[in-house]
């Protein structure tokens, strides 16, 4: 039986299964902390986005800061996708994963001159511009190598997509994109500029949104700007509904990626928009659910208030729920007869705010393998090496294949660039 909002994980003989693969196998054979994904998983979810933009010019560019290991890359590029990229690191990433330049889109308010030229190098599709002073440097790079760079300017659309404040991006006040009444003047100039070739407009409004009316606020936002553009002789070729769809954690119910898409292609097309060529960037609804941490109970320490699992995975090797507090499902590998306990699950490293889950309720004994769910987006990518800690490996199941994606670091790599004093 498939988990809800986890197709492609199973409970079955009391065991979690991934695709065709006990999970306490692959935290046995591979070790743990221990990253596993499910390739089917990921090839899904870009065909559901796919699906429903089929019949149309589209791209969709996945969000790669949702999780930026190559084989990851190579699974989207092999699916027809392109990429949504916030820096030069990222744009070498896809290009060492075989992933095509003209279909990666350029995000973030902090481009620096020399990412502009790695990328302008590299040809890639759009530039996604942030700000005045952007497209302004933008224009002096290109113009200084004699070209003109493809931008879209990221509207901020000033609507609240109901999310964590942290991760909402789309209202006034944070530093997300050009203000909506701005926008207008801002595509004039950039009209004007020499180094500049004007192609879109985006948005992206949050993150883990969990229903369709903040999008579609957003877009009709978008598409408002669009026609007053068009009515001053600006005739953009695409429009960008940015990322943001969330995804099942606990009880979240969102719609589907291809639910999501036709309502808003249905929007497009009843405002006369529908010849233009829609890209999406989503990131988290493309893995988050392909993916578990896998982490061992090292030492149960039950006492007088709380009963604590310590496990070898910490706040390093997964920094949602320190960070913004997530909640995120934790089961056992292997289901245990027996009454269960309430357990706050915990990581080695000395922070009071390394833990991965509180309060919950499971049967586990010492030296018994966990699984983090959901853990596929956010998870790798925010991974850090705080105390000396080598990240995990990871592992991508296809079937009934496993490939070692990533080796799991070590210490000696992680001060190798360090140098003694004298
Ligand atoms: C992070 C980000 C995305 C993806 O967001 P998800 O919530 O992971 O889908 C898309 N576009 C931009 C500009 C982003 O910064």
């Amino acid at each position: 039986m498939s988990l809800p909002g986890h197709p492609f994980l199973h409970q079955r003989d009391d065991q979690l299964w991934l695709e065709g693969h006990a999970l306490a196998d692959l935290a046995r054979q591979f070790g743990t902390p221990l990253y596993a994904y499910s390739r089917q998983a990921m090839r899904a979810a870009a065909a559901g986005y796919q699906r429903a933009l089929a019949g149309r010019p589209h791209l969709v560019c996945y969000a790669m800061k949702a999780n930026s290991s190559l084989a990851v890359l190579q699974t989207f590029a092999e699916a027809g996708c392109g990429f949504d990229i916030v820096s030069g690191g990222e744009l070498l990433r896809v290009l060492a994963a075989g992933g095509r330049a003209d279909r990666i889109v350029f995000s973030g308010v902090g481009k620096t001159p020399q990412e502009m030229r790695l990328a302008l190098d590299a040809g890639v599709r759009c530039f996604n511009v942030e700000s005045e002073p952007e497209l302004q440097a933008l224009s002096d790079v290109a113009s200084a190598m004699g070209r003109r760079a493809p931008i879209s300017l990221r509207v901020n659309p000033d609507v609240d997509a109901g999310t964590h404040p942290y991760i909402s991006t789309g209202l006034k006040g944070n530093k997300f994109g050009v203000a909506h009444d701005r926008a207008l003047e801002v595509y004039r100039r950039a009209q004007a500029l020499p180094g500049i070739d004007v192609h879109g407009i985006d948005c992206h409004i949050g993150s883990q949104i969990t229903s369709a009316s903040p999008y579609l606020d957003a877009l009709d936002r978008l598409l408002d700007l669009v026609e007053s553009l068009a009515a001053h002789g600006i005739d953009l070729r695409h429009i960008d509904l940015g990322g943001g769809l969330g995804i099942t954690y606990t009880d979240e119910e969102p719609p589907s990626a291809e639910e999501l898409v036709r309502q808003m292609l249905a929007r497009i097309d009843a405002r006369g928009h529908g010849h233009r060529e829609v890209l999406v960037e989503p990131g988290r609804s493309m893995v988050g659910n392909a993916g578990v941490l896998l982490t061992q109970a090292l030492y149960l320490k039950p006492g007088e208030s709380k009963n604590f699992c310590i496990v070898d995975a910490a706040m390093n090797d997964l920094m949602r729920p320190a960070m913004y507090q997530a909640w995120m499902r934790i089961e056992p590998c292997l289901r245990r007869a027996g009454p269960t306990e309430t357990w706050d699950v915990v990581g080695p490293v000395c922070e009071s705010g390394d833990w991965l889950g509180r309060d919950r309720a499971f049967a586990v004994q010492q030296g018994d393998y966990l699984a983090v769910l959901s853990a596929g987006a956010y998870g790798m990518t925010m991974a850090s090496n705080y105390n000396t800690r080598p990240r995990a490996a990871e592992v991508m199941v296809d079937g009934d294949t496993v490939h070692l994606i990533r080796e799991r670091e070590t210490a000696q790599s992680l001060f190798a660039g360090e140098r003694l004093i004298g």
